[in-house]
């Protein structure tokens, strides 16, 4: 049976062209950038060029790209440097609808004694920028609003949202992980401080990140060490996955405009042949302004863990939009924040897209979508 993987939000397969890349560097050059021999030193070129490679997809300066582990651990190091610089302040903004990787650090914080402001969001998943004014205050040492939602694809005003902090004097941070090579990032127009990615999402393999300082926004490492990464974070580099994660950026930016109207086209055929051919399911988000290759939708009275596994025996690969805690499936943390109903939220699904998605997957997909509702359907123990 062939894989047809609609989860690229969880992760993405690793491009042929990176993969290509990264091999000589599990190979012969295994050097140390930070050696002062040749041999290291063609690394720290390579490595130096990743920055440069990074740097022009997201419209910045080489110097302003740290290479992290992760995107969770750009997220808990921006938060970090914003509190150690500024210990006076005492005061975050975030909002409900971000992912663990700033939510669970919030929460860290708040037990530290920091107070920390969740926004809310509309039902569609929209932030109320009068709501986001009003929480800016003198004490406020960062706001952390992610750029694009992973379960929905909502992306969110970001340009407007930085220059209202700037305009406070706040520090502005984007998790930007789900939005970086999706969606369009210009930092000479957008005035973020920090901005977070992740290589796995963008066609490396997993364990590479990236966190942009804006230059002259002051700094604080969260891991402390050597000098790498001009003493911003110390380790020795892993040189294979931050040329990978070069080369992930410079295909991300050759085939940008291209690849985002093949895969919205995809995505949109996709959602509209499920949704047409299915009653009571509904398209949560905004539909006019999010990710080209997300779709979340919800399905009245069946169990979002139930389709994933009828799925999963077709051969597709999905998310559900519910998470199991403490033995119970409640809906996300997100469809809850949207205030999605109840029995629309537990049969909640998100397909998410790339490149490399053919029009046959999603032809067969949206064949076999109506047969699994209505096999769940009728043995349901929902009703009205
Ligand atoms: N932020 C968002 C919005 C994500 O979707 C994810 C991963 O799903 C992360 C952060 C964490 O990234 P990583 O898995 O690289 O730590």
């Amino acid at each position: 049976m062939k894989t047809i993987y609609l989860d690229n939000n969880a992760t993405t397969a690793i491009a042929p062209e990176v993969r290509e890349a990264m091999l000589p560097y599990l190979g012969d050059l295994y050097g140390n950038p930070s050696s002062m021999h040749s041999f290291g030193g063609q690394l720290a070129e390579a490595v130096d060029n990743a920055h440069e490679q990074m740097a022009s997809l997201l419209g910045a300066d080489p110097d302003e790209i740290i290479f992290t582990a992760c995107g969770s651990e750009s997220d808990n190091t921006a938060v970090w440097s914003a509190l150690q610089t500024q210990p006076e302040k005492r005061h975050l903004v975030t909002t409900r609808v971000e992912h663990p990787a700033i939510l669970n650090v919030m929460q860290h914080w708040e037990r530290q004694g920091y107070h920390v402001t969740y926004l809310g969001v509309d039902n569609k998943g929209r932030l109320n920028l009068d709501e986001y004014a009003q929480a800016l205050t003198p004490d406020t040492a960062l706001v952390s609003i992610m750029f694009a939602n992973n379960e929905t694809g909502n992306i969110h005003p970001i340009q407007r949202m930085a220059e209202m902090a700037k305009e406070k004097g706040v520090l502005f941070h984007t998790d930007a992980v789900q939005a970086v090579g999706k969606a369009s990032i210009d930092l000479k127009k957008i005035p973020v401080d920090m901005l977070s990615l992740s290589g796995h999402k963008l066609h490396t393999p997993k364990g590479i990140g990236a966190l942009y300082v804006r230059k002259g926004v002051r700094f604080r490492p969260l891991i402390r060490g050597g000098h790498q990464e001009r003493g911003r974070r110390a380790g020795t580099e892993n040189v294979p996955y931050i040329v990978g994660l070069g080369v992930a950026a410079q295909l991300a930016a050759a085939h940008f405009e291209e690849e985002r109207f093949n895969v919205s086209s995809l995505r949109n055929a996709l959602e509209q042949g499920i949704v047409k051919n299915i009653p009571d399911s509904i398209i949560n988000g905004d539909v006019d302004n999010r990710l080209p290759n997300t779709t979340n939708i919800s399905f009245k009275n069946v169990e979002g863990e139930a389709i994933l596994l009828m799925l999963d025996r077709l051969g597709i690969c999905a998310s559900s939009g519910s998470a199991c805690s403490s033995g119970s499936l409640e809906p996300s943390h997100v469809l809850r924040a949207m205030g999605v109903p109840f029995n629309y939220a537990h049969g909640s699904i998100r397909l998410s897209l790339s490149r490399y998605t053919t029009q046959e997957e999603v032809d067969f997909t949206v064949q076999h979508f109506p047969e699994v509702i209505n096999t769940l359907r009728m043995i349901s123990p929902f009703k009205e």
